[in-house]
């Protein structure tokens, strides 16, 4: 995340606490700062801030730090610690939230290629209700930019040759396939308007 110029003015404002609170529908403001979240969240070594801050952060109205922090990213929704919490707070379904938050917002976030890979995903999802890795990996290197990058680099040829030894072991497959649930996961993504 940047740090801030001493001179810079923090926007705090509790329109923001309301704001996620009305939409996601999760009491953030119950929140007492045990730290029990973060004490038993697995990945805070790649964290920027800790699930703590973000819902303190959250509280007061710091958007800005919020958006450009790595950690909405790096939680992997294990839901740890929305188990632990004493006051019932949905800490992953915050994370979440604030994710497709930062999309309904345009960014930025705290790397453009993590925002494109969430857009990818999002998008095989809703389409076939799982994830299809070949077709993926080509939407993403497109909408991060890789692809470009790479072929500059000449790293593509890597990747090629690293893609082509998967499809040979079997893990990846050419065609794509559905979910037989495809009509209720596409029902789910119409009914939150986040998505
Ligand atoms: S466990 Fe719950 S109450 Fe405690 S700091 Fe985390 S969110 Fe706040
Ligand atoms: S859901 Fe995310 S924030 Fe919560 S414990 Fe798991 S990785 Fe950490």
């Amino acid at each position: 995340m940047m740090a801030r110029a001493k001179s810079d003015i923090i926007e705090m404002t509790s329109d923001f606490l309301d704001e996620v609170e009305a939409e996601s529908g999760i009491k953030v403001s119950a929140c007492f700062q045990c730290r029990k979240c973060t004490n038993g969240c697995p990945v805070t070594f790649a964290m920027d801030l800790y699930p703590d801050q973000i819902i303190r952060y959250i509280q007061l109205g710091l958007k800005q730090e919020v958006r450009e922090s790595a950690t909405i990213w790096v939680c992997s929704s294990c839901e740890t610690c929305t188990t632990r919490c004493p006051n019932e707070i949905d800490i992953a379904g915050v994370m979440d939230f604030m994710k497709q938050w930062v999309v309904k917002e345009k960014g930025p976030a705290a790397d453009s290629r993590v925002l494109a890979f969430h857009q990818v995903f999002m998008k095989a999802i809703r389409k076939r209700g799982r994830v299809f890795e070949t077709g993926l990996i080509g939407n993403y290197m497109l909408k991060s930019g890789d692809w470009f990058r790479k072929l500059k680099d000449l790293s593509i040829i890597d990747e090629m040759r690293l893609g082509w030894t998967m499809i040979r072991k079997g893990r990846l497959n050419l065609l794509p396939k559905r979910i037989k649930g495809i009509d209720e996961i596409k029902q789910l993504f119409d009914k939150d308007t986040r998505l």
